[in-house]
């Protein structure tokens, strides 16, 4: 039984949900104790303990521990079952978040599987769906496996209300992936405000074009009234490779302004470097390329995300994850020989 700490590294949902998506492909059981052990609000959260039902599900599998406040979790799955599922988070919880536990199970399923997931598809701090729809996905399928991916309804943070439908095509030979040319990259940028005014997402786009150089037709303002309220502010830096997308979030009392800043920051931080792959890109790549036979790529500045994926894949899989620097703010992630 393999025992993980829940406390160690970053410490929160992702420790719980990588130790998931891992014990369901490989078969092997595991222990958690004290789940989300560096949050103020520790153990199992609503949408955690969404994570860990829709695992048990698709894992057949034994669970105890799987309650609300819950702190330690033991789970033993009994195989990988593809076929149609129906999760509802309860609350604004993240339906990628969801979606990406139990993905890597379903890469290498014996069948198709079809899914709907409830709750939030817009949060901070959780993979936005344009995101996952743009960015991850893609990479997936260049991996070998098929995820069709539908917005059914938006959900925003705090009220949730969100639903996606995601179609697995399982892959038949997983493939490795390399990451390392950026080439030219296109910047554009795209405000969406539903159920607020539109001078909020103009103000962003603003900013976008005076930091970033855009011009009026690489900006893109949505304003949708149903489904509120909301604003997503997102900037998306095409390039041969892929398409990384940069997130920001309107928040009561922070203005339109600022959020744009903060979000061009980070933009500018990855426009400097080397990397191809940015930050939040890069913890999520690590399972599905350890999955596929491995690869590399270059990213920024490792987050602690990134080493912990890396500690938690160790204890469930025989590969090895390097990690160096490569160039000036960049560096480079080896998965496998
Ligand atoms: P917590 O225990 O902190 O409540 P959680 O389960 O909600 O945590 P984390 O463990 O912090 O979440 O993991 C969040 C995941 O969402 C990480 O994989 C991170 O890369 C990803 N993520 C966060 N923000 C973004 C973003 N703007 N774009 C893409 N991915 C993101």
């Amino acid at each position: 039984m393999i025992i993980i700490d829940g406390s160690a590294g970053e410490g929160g949902g992702q420790v719980l949900r990588s130790a998931l998506g891992l014990s369901l492909v490989t078969g092997r059981p595991f222990t958690i104790e004290n789940i989300r052990g560096r949050r103020k609000n520790p153990g199992l959260l609503r949408q955690h303990l969404t994570v860990v039902k829709a695992a048990c599900e698709v894992g057949l599998a034994e669970c105890k521990g799987a309650e609300l406040g819950s702190r330690r979790l033991a789970f033993v799955p009994k195989g990988v079952r593809p076929g149609t599922y129906h999760w509802t988070i309860g609350s604004a919880g993240s339906c990628s978040l969801v979606l990406q536990t139990v993905l890597p199970a379903l890469m290498v399923a014996a069948g198709p599987a079809d899914i709907v997931i409830e709750g939030g598809t817009h949060n901070p701090m959780a993979p936005p769906f344009d995101f996952l729809k743009e960015t991850f996905l893609p990479l997936l399928a260049r991996m070998g496996t098929k995820v069709e991916l539908e917005l059914l309804r938006s959900g925003f943070y705090p009220t949730g209300g969100g639903k996606i439908r995601v179609g697995v095509e399982p892959a038949a030979k997983p493939q490795r992936l390399t990451l390392i040319e950026r080439g030219p990259t296109h910047l554009s940028a795209q405000a969406l405000c539903v159920g607020l005014p539109a001078h909020i997402g103009l103000r962003e786009l603003d900013v976008c074009r005076t930091k970033l150089g855009l011009t009026e037709k690489e900006t893109k303002l949505v304003q949708l009234e149903r489904h509120g309220p909301g604003n997503v502010l997102t900037v998306f830096a095409r390039s041969p490779q892929l398409t990384e997308i940069f997130t920001g979030f309107g928040e009561r009392g922070v203005r339109a302004e600022e959020v744009a800043i903060r979000l061009v920051e980070q933009v500018r931080e990855y426009l400097q470097s080397r990397a191809l792959v940015g930050h939040h890109l890069a913890d999520q790549l690590l399972i599905p390329l350890a999955l596929s036979g491995g690869g590399r790529f270059l990213t920024t500045e490792p987050s602690l995300h990134t080493t912990t994926n890396i500690e938690v894949i160790g204890r469930f899989l025989d590969i090895a994850i390097d990690v160096s620097p490569f160039h000036r703010e960049t560096w480079e992630v080896r998965v496998g020989r």
